[in-house]
C-alpha cells in the first residue's frame, strides 16, 4: 500500500513526523487492538512485513503464506481504517526511530544527503530532517506540540482512498482477491485524487557553491548535481536515461575512460536516482558521483572542466536516434523476458508505479522508450550548466583547522561552504576546446539478437532433474542443467578457478586480490558494454580461488567468456594502473570493518577459520608491495589452475561443453593437483567452553555496539545431517519473532535484533545478534542470556497449533519454487561451492520436517543451547561502541567466559575439523 504522503509533509516544528506516523500506524487497530497481533500473525504463517517513508509517499507491505492472505489483509486493512496510535506505545517507538537514525549516523551517503537538505533553500520542502530522531520528536513535544494530535491530524488529512495505491498478489482467482479488497478496504474513507503534477520550480540550492564534507570512510568522492524540471509525465521518452547512458558510459570516448587514463578517477556513475528526493514533483536531480584518486582530488576543478567539455560535445552534436534505439531494444527485451522477483518486492514496485504511470503502463512503464524526442533531450541538456550545478566533495582530507567549518545540526558532520571562483564557472560555461578523446560511444556489439529457447525440443519430464556433471576432466569439471522452468533466453555460468597457493601466505592473498582487481580494470570497457546489454560479469576472490560469474542473455555469453579468459591468459599489468588499483585496494582495506555489524562478522570468522588474514596486516603488506612483486607473482597465479563450473539456463549440452573447451583452449596452465587445492578448516571449540572476544569499534565516532553470540552445532556432513539442519531451521522459525518482540519491541535495546542459523564452511551454527547505540555489550549479553534461559519455558509452553503452523510454514518454505532462474542458479551454486552437491537439499529437509515433533526441538535446545547443555559451546563477539567502556569486560571474566586476547595463539593450540570444502 502506497499512500501519497511522505516526509515533505513534515511540519517544521516536528521533523520526522511522517516517518514516526509510519511506525505508529502498526500499533494496533480498533478491530485488532493488540499491537503485536499483525507481526505475530505474519510470523506464525511464514510471513513478514516492512514499511518505508519516502519524500512524497509512504509504503507498507507484507508477505505471508498463500492460505493466510485474507487473515493478514484483514489485520493490514484496519491500519488504514481505524489505527489506534496508542499513546502508551509512543515513547517506545520514539526510541525505535532514534535507534534507526543511529544506524545511519556514520553513513557518508546519508550525511551528504542531509547536508544537501540542510543547505537547501529555506521554505523548500527538501529543507527538512526526514529521518527524525529522539531529539527532533522530543523537542517538538517540549515546545508544546502534541505529537499524538499531530500524527492523527496528518493521518486524517492524508490517509484516504484518493491517495492510496494498493497492490495484492495472491494465489486465489482475481474475483476472489477483488472481493476481499472490497470487503476489507471499503471502510477506508474517500478523498480527492492525488495531485502528482509538477510543483513550482523553486530553486533547491544557491548556485556557484562548493561544499566540502568531512568523510567517515577513507574516500574522495565528487558529486555534481543538476536540477531538472519534474519529468514524471515524460516516462515514455525518458530523456534523463539517454543522458545518463552517455555521461555514465565507460567505453572508449567516455568521460570515465578519459579521466581514468589521467589517473584521476576510479569509478563514475551518472543519472537520476530512484529515491524520492531525486525524483519528486518539485524536480529531478541528475547526479554524477565520481570516485577520485589522491591525484584526482588535487585536480578536482580540472575534472569538472572535463565534464563540461563532454557536456559541450553533447550540446554540439545532435541527439542520436540510434543510441535511443539501443536503449529501446534493451528495454523491450528486458520487459519481454523479465525475470520474476520475489512477490513482496514486486508488489512494492507496482504500487510505486501506480503513483507515476498511467493505468495501462503500471506493469511496463519502467521499460518503455516509446517515443524519440530529440528536442526534449536538447531541452534537458540546457539544464547542464554551471549556474545550475551544486558541487559536493566528500573526503577525509578536510582542513580541520579552517575557520569556515560549520556543523550540520542533526548528524553533526563538519562541512565548509565555499564560493567557486567566477572565472572557473565561466570556463566551464564555455569550454575553450573539447579534447579529441571525448566522443560518443561505438555501437554496442553485445546486444543480443538470438532469443530462441534451447529446450523447445526437450522432453518436459526432465524438468525435475538436477544439474549433472557433463565434463569431468583433471583440469575442468563442469555441472550442467538446461532450464525447463523459466523459459527465458538467459544463462548463468559460474566458475571457481583454484589458484596455486592463492591464499597460502599473507603476501599471496594480497597479490591474488591485486591481480583480480587489475584484471577487472583491464577488462572494464568490455565488461561494461556487455553489462549495458544485460550480460553481467562478477569477478571476486573467494579463499584461494577466483570466482567468475557471467549471467544474463546467453546469446553473446561465449564471446564474452573468450574475451575474459584471453585477457586473463595474456595479462600484463601496467605500472600506472598498478599504482591506481593499489591505492584503491588500500582504501578498501582501510574502510573494512567500519560498520560494527560487519566488524563483528569479520571477528567471528577470524576466530572460526584456520586461514584468515587480518586486514590490517594485509594493508601493511600492500603498502610495501611494488610493481615488480606483482609481475613476479604472475607465474604463480597462472601456472597451475583447476576449474569447477556450472552452466544453468538456456544452453544446450553441446553449448555447455563448448564453454568448457573455451577454458581448455585459452588457458595454458597445468592442472592444479587435488591435494594442492585449498580446503577451509573450521576451529573445533571444546564442549563447555565459552570464548569471548571484545574489541572497540574501528570508527571512533561510532556509537553502536554489537553483540553476536554464536553457538557451533555440528559439522554438516551432508545427507546424514539433513535432520539436524531441519531442526535448526525449525528452532529459528519458532524463536525469531519472540526474540525480536522481547529484545527490540519490549526492551528497545536497538534497531537490529536478529537470530538465525549460520553455515560456515560446512559448520552448522546458530547466532543471536543485537546492535545497540544505548547499551553496553555486557548488558546486551545479559539480555540475550536471559532470553536464551527463558526458552525452556517458551518451548514447553508452545501449543500444538502454533508448533504446527511453524512446521508447515517451514515445509512450504522449503518446497517453494524459486521465483527466477538466478535464484535457482544460486541454490545450485552454493551446493557446488560447499562441495555438498545435494541439489535436492531443501526437498529432503522438508521430508524430515514432516516427522518432526516439538520434543525434537526441545531435545536440540537441551543439547546445544541451554545453559549447562552437554554440547553447548559459545563464541561471543563484543564490539564496543564509542560510548561504552571496554573495561566492563572484567565483569564477564568472573563468569564462565574465556577471553580471547590473541587469536593466533588460540588457533595454534586448537583442534580443527577436517575440511569438507
Ligand atoms: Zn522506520
Amino acid at each position: 500500500m502506497c499512500v501519497g504522503m511522505g516526509s515533505f509533509a513534515d511540519p517544521l516544528e516536528a521533523q520526522g513526523l511522517a516517518h514516526f506516523l509510519e511506525h505508529m500506524l502498526f500499533m494496533g487497530s480498533s478491530e485488532f487492538p493488540d499491537e503485536n497481533e499483525y507481526d505475530s500473525f505474519l510470523s506464525k504463517h511464514g510471513g513478514e512485513s516492512n514499511a518505508f517513508t519516502e519524500t512524497e509517499y509512504t509504503c507498507y507491505h507484507f508477505e505471508v503464506k498463500r492460505e493466510y492472505l485474507k487473515g493478514a489483509l484483514d489485520r493490514f486493512s484496519q491500519f488504514f481504517v481505524s489505527p489506534l496510535v496508542k499513546a502508551e506505545a509512543m515513547d517506545r517507538e520514539i526510541l525505535a526511530v532514534d535507534s534507526e537514525f543511529n544506524q545511519v549516523l556514520q553513513n557518508d551517503t546519508c550525511r551528504l544527503s542531509q547536508l544537501q537538505s540542510h543547505t537547501c533553500s529555506q521554505g523548500h520542502p527538501l529543507n527538512r530532517f526526514t529521518w527524525g530522531n529522539k531529539k527532533s520528536l522530543v523537542d517538538a513535544m517540549g515546545s508544546g506540540v502534541n505529537l499524538r494530535e499531530e500524527i492523527l491530524q496528518m493521518y486524517m488529512n492524508n490517509y484516504h482512498g484518493g491517495a492510496m495505491k494498493l497492490v495484492i498478489i495472491g494465489g486465489e482467482p482475481l474475483d476472489i482477491l477483488e472481493g476481499w479488497t472490497m470487503e476489507l478496504f471499503s471502510n477506508v474513507k474517500s478523498g480527492p485524487l492525488l495531485d502528482m503534477t509538477p510543483k513550482t520550480d523553486m530553486p533547491f540550492w544557491k548556485p556557484g557553491k562548493l561544499y566540502k564534507l568531512d568523510a567517515v570512510r577513507d574516500v574522495h568522492i565528487l558529486y555534481l548535481s543538476w536540477t531538472l524540471p519534474c519529468l514524471h509525465k515524460e516516462y515514455m521518452k525518458k530523456p534523463e536515461d539517454y543522458l545518463s547512458h552517455l555521461l555514465g558510459h565507460e567505453g572508449k570516448g567516455s568521460l570515465l575512460y578519459f579521466l581514468k587514463a589521467k589517473g584521476w578517477v576510479s569509478t563514475l556513475s551518472a543519472g537520476v536516482g530512484s529515491g524520492g528526493s531525486e525524483r519528486s514533483s518539485y524536480a529531478y536531480i541528475f547526479e554524477m558521483s565520481i570516485h577520485l584518486t589522491d591525484s584526482g582530488l588535487k585536480n578536482v576543478f580540472e575534472v569538472i572542466g572535463v565534464v563540461y567539455q563532454y557536456i559541450d560535445m553533447l550540446k554540439q552534436s545532435e541527439p542520436q536516434e540510434w543510441i535511443f534505439k539501443e536503449l529501446q531494444d534493451i528495454g523491450y527485451m528486458e520487459f519481454r523476458f523479465a525475470e520474476e522477483q520475489p512477490p513482496d518486492d514486486y508488489a512494492v514496485d507496482l504500487a510505486e508505479n501506480m503513483l507515476f504511470y498511467s493505468e495501462k503502463h503500471v506493469v511496463c512503464g519502467e521499460y518503455l522508450y516509446e517515443a524519440w524526442d530529440p528536442e526534449l533531450v536538447k531541452h534537458a541538456l540546457c539544464f547542464f550548466n554551471p549556474d545550475n550545478m551544486r558541487v559536493d566533495v566528500l573526503s577525509r582530507s578536510f582542513d580541520k583547522q579552517s575557520q569556515a567549518i560549520q556543523r550540520e545540526p542533526w548528524f553533526g558532520s563538519q562541512y565548509i561552504e565555499e564560493d567557486i571562483p567566477s572565472s572557473l564557472i565561466e570556463s566551464w560555461r564555455n569550454p575553450v576546446q573539447i579534447d579529441a578523446n571525448l566522443h560518443l560511444p561505438r555501437k554496442n556489439e553485445f546486444i543480443p539478437g538470438d532469443f530462441t529457447l534451447r529446450n523447445a525440443n526437450s522432453p518436459r519430464s526432465s524438468s525435475e532433474d538436477n544439474p549433472r556433471c557433463i565434463v569431468d576432466e583433471q583440469f575442468i569439471k563442469l555441472w550442467y542443467k538446461m532450464d525447463m522452468t523459466f523459459n527465458v533466453p538467459r544463462a548463468n555460468t559460474y566458475f571457481l578457478i583454484s589458484i596455486k597457493d592463492g591464499c597460502s601466505s599473507l603476501k599471496n592473498s594480497v597479490l591474488t586480490e591485486l591481480f583480480a582487481n587489475l584484471l577487472k580494470d583491464e577488462l572494464n570497457e568490455v565488461l561494461y558494454q556487455a553489462y549495458v546489454a544485460k550480460l553481467e560479469t562478477a569477478i571476486s576472490v573467494v579463499g584461494s580461488s577466483l570466482e567468475i560469474k557471467l549471467y544474463g542473455y546467453n546469446d553473446k555469453l561465449p564471446i564474452l567468456l573468450s574475451n575474459i579468459l584471453s585477457t586473463f591468459q595474456s595479462f600484463s599489468p601496467k605500472t600506472d594502473r598498478f599504482e591506481v588499483i593499489k591505492e584503491d585496494l588500500e582504501r578498501a582495506y582501510k574502510n573494512t570493518n567500519m560498520k560494527p555489524m560487519s566488524h563483528s562478522t569479520y571477528l567471528r570468522l577470524q576466530v572460526l577459520r584456520e586461514i584468515f588474514w587480518d586486514v590490517d596486516e594485509k594493508l601493511e603488506v600492500l603498502m610495501n608491495l611494488t610493481f615488480t612483486d606483482l609481475v613476479k607473482s604472475l607465474p604463480m597465479i597462472l601456472s597451475q589452475l583447476h576449474i569447477e563450473g556450472l552452466c544453468h539456463g538456456n544452453l544446450s549440452e553441446v553449448e555447455a561443453i563448448n564453454i568448457s573447451k573455451i577454458f581448455r583452449n585459452t588457458l595454458s596452465a597445468q592442472t592444479l593437483p587435488e591435494e594442492a587445492r585449498h580446503g577451509d578448516r573450521v576451529i573445533c571449540i571444546p564442549n563447555g567452553t565459552n570464548f569471548i572476544r571484545s574489541v572497540r569499534v574501528k570508527n571512533d565516532l561510532e556509537e553502536n555496539s554489537v553483540v553476536e553470540v554464536y553457538f557451533p552445532i555440528e559439522q554438516d556432513t551432508g545427507r546424514e545431517a539433513t535432520r539436524l539442519r531441519a531442526i535448526t531451521d525449525l528452532f529459528s522459525s519458532i524463536i525469531e519473532e519472540p526474540y525480536f518482540d522481547q529484545l527490540r519491541t519490549k526492551e528497545q535495546l536497538g534497531y537490529t535484533v536478529d537470530s538465525s542459523p549460520r553455515m560456515t564452511y560446512r559448520m552448522l551454527g546458530y547466532c543471536f545478534r543485537v546492535m545497540s547505540s544505548k547499551y553496553s555489550p555486557v548488558y546486551l549479553q545479559s539480555r540475550i542470556d536471559n532470553f536464551i534461559n527463558g526458552l525452556s519455558t517458551l518451548l514447553d509452553g508452545l501449543d500444538n497449533e502454533t508448533f504446527e503452523h511453524h512446521r508447515s510454514g517451514l515445509i512450504a518454505d522449503k518446497l517453494e519454487k524459486e521465483p527466477s532462474l538466478s535464484y535457482q542458479t544460486g541454490d545450485y551454486w552454493s551446493q557446488i561451492v560447499d562441495k555438498r552437491y545435494m541439489f535436492d537439499m531443501s526437498k529432503l529437509e522438508a521430508e524430515e520436517l514432516r516427522t518432526m515433533q516439538k520434543a525434537d526441538v526441545i531435545a536440540w535446545y537441551n543439547t546445544y543451547i541451554r545453559s549447562s547443555a552437554p554440547k553447548r559451546r559459545r563464541l561471543a563477539i563484543h564490539v564496543y561502541g564509542c560510548n561504552s567502556d571496554i573495561a566492563e569486560l572484567a565483569k564477564l571474566q568472573e563468569q564462565s567466559w574465556t577471553v580471547i586476547d590473541d587469536v593466533k595463539s588460540l588457533k595454534g593450540s586448537s583442534q580443527f575439523y577436517s575440511s569438507l570444502c
